[in-house]
């Protein structure tokens, strides 16, 4: 065989004329997923080879923020002075991950996760016991403890207590995800765990329906790869891949893709090809970002209507779904000179008016008559009272817009504001890693992990900082655990 051979076509073991090598346990994919697999499954005692297809190991996780959604009471928040439970921790995860939530994941998400946190401290992530409480993409210096989603949300409050569980290694800024996976990588380098570099899957290999290993592209050769006990795909999403956005996530294709260049699906075409069924494929997380600094949570978001969307105190991919679902996907912030003059405006919107009053600002700004000022004059009137009827903002960001003059800032998508995405679709798992039909039933010797399969991050509305790094590093090692036991 010497043409590439099409991913979504398993190939047959009786095609291959020689096989390259043969392992236990063959990862595909050296990101966060991946190197846990690896290291679960070497821990169970199997032969372990990682194939990935950069010259280094990394993929998306390394250039991540790094950080983690963990809680339960782990040693950080306790050191931090909070109190968190399991319940607490999954009642909310329930509610983030929307109508497509997967109950048992997220219930042995919630239940490993203490256990999860001292796995990565055994192998060398160092959390520091200090937290950040101001709104941000992430803590802006070396704490390991901060808010990143909606967990203060009126609803979400209700449901479950809140408490801060993203957990970043100690690292600088967004230095978390290079710094887990240097981390990761040197626990992967002290393992007898052989990586193979500049390697790229192309296809599996099936036996009579039993995934026996995956052909690959290496040194411009095609070479067979033998898997006795599994497969555990861990390539990464496909945001990278604007066919498959465009046929499974279209509203993302606006959206600037974040992410390594080789988040191209292919792992999921693999899965596909070999039987599996890819589900949640529509979903993405979408940002625009309003904060730092925090101030900005005062301002108050409008659409072309005048009308509010959204509690501004949100996490900013709530605030990124809700602008893109508004009509002709327009949104605007305003805001007063109290906040216009807090530096810096981290989102880098365009000022698209400015008034002395909410009836200039409409009107100049082409708002029906009575719209925007009606908007403000409610949102003003409420605020006073520390309340917020329509939208329960948090009243640590409730004050009156009331210092003229007033900014109309443009958050609509086609302003060129920056609006980051990537895809939350992928391989149907069970808890286990073992990858689905579309019957429901396990393919033999298929296992997928991270933003190769649908885990625990299924919507863009409810997204937090921490599920997808969380994720791929809790379910590959159940995926990497699940292969090595596989005879
Ligand atoms: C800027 C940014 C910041 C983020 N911050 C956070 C955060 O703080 N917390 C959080 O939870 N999430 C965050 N995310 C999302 C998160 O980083 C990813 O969803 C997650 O790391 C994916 O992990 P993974 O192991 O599935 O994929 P990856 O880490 O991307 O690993 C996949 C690997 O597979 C390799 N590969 C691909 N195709 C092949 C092939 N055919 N053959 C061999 N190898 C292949 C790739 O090169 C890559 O190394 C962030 C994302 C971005 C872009």
């Amino acid at each position: 065989m010497s043409r590439s051979p099409d991913a979504s076509i398993a190939i047959a073991a009786h095609d291959i004329a020689a096989w390259h090598t043969h392992t236990d346990v063959l990862v595909i994919g050296y990101g966060g997923a991946g190197a846990c697999a690896a290291l679960e499954a070497a821990a169970c005692g199997a032969e372990v080879t990682v194939l990935e297809v950069a010259s280094d190991g990394g993929g998306t996780t390394a250039l991540s923020g790094g950080q983690i959604y963990l809680g339960g009471g782990t040693p950080i928040q306790n050191a931090c002075g909070f109190s968190d439970t399991r319940a607490d921790m999954e009642a909310y995860i329930r509610i983030a991950a929307g109508a497509n939530a997967d109950a048992d994941k997220i219930s042995a998400y919630c239940e490993g996760s203490l256990e999860h946190f001292d796995w990565l401290v055994n192998q060398g992530v160092v959390f520091n016991p200090e937290y950040y409480g101001g709104k941000h993409t992430n803590t802006p210096e070396y704490q390991s403890l901060t808010w990143s989603g909606n967990e203060k949300g009126f609803r979400e409050s209700q449901a479950a207590k809140p408490a801060p569980r993203a957990h970043k290694p100690k690292a600088f800024w967004e230095d978390g995800g290079a710094t887990l996976m240097a981390t990761l990588k040197a626990a992967v380098a002290r393992s007898p765990i052989r990586v193979e570099t500049d390697t790229r899957a192309l296809a599996l290999i099936h036996d009579n329906g039993r995934i026996v290993g995956a052909l690959c592209r290496q040194d411009g050769e095609l070479r067979a790869f033998g898997a006795r006990r599994g497969v555990v795909l861990c390539a990464g999403g496909f945001v990278m891949n604007r066919e498959m956005v465009a046929k499974y996530a279209p509203r993302l294709q606006d959206a600037t893709p974040i992410g390594n260049p080789n988040d191209t699906g292919g792992g999921i075409l693999m899965g596909i090809g070999a039987g599996g069924a890819a589900i949640n494929m529509s979903e993405g997380f979408v940002s625009v970002i309003w904060y730092p600094a925090g101030a900005f949570c005062e301002g108050v978001f409008v659409n072309e209507q005048g009308q509010r969307f959204v509690n501004e105190d949100c996490y900013h991919a709530r605030g990124g779904h809700h602008c893109l679902n508004q009509s002709g996907r327009k949104a605007y912030m305003v805001v007063d000179s109290t906040i216009f003059t807090e530096p810096p405006l981290y989102a880098a919107a365009q000022v698209k008016e400015v008034g002395e009053s909410f009836e200039e600002l409409e009107r100049d700004a082409g708002f029906p008559e009575g719209t925007l000022a009606a908007t403000m004059a409610t949102y003003n009137r409420f605020a006073a009272r520390g309340e917020d009827p329509l939208f329960h903002k948090h009243r640590d960001f409730l004050r009156p817009l009331d210092k003229p003059p007033y900014a109309l800032l443009d958050f609509s998508i086609d302003s060129g504001i920056y609006y980051p995405s990537f895809t939350l679709g992928g391989l149907d798992t069970t808890v286990d890693g073992e990858v689905r039909r579309p019957s429901g039933a396990v393919i033999p010797g298929l296992y997928a992990a991270g933003r190769n399969a649908a885990g625990l991050p299924r919507s863009g509305e409810g997204y937090a900082s921490g599920f997808s790094v969380g994720d791929a590093t809790f379910f590959g090692r159940r995926a990497g655990r699940t292969a090595a036991r596989n005879s």
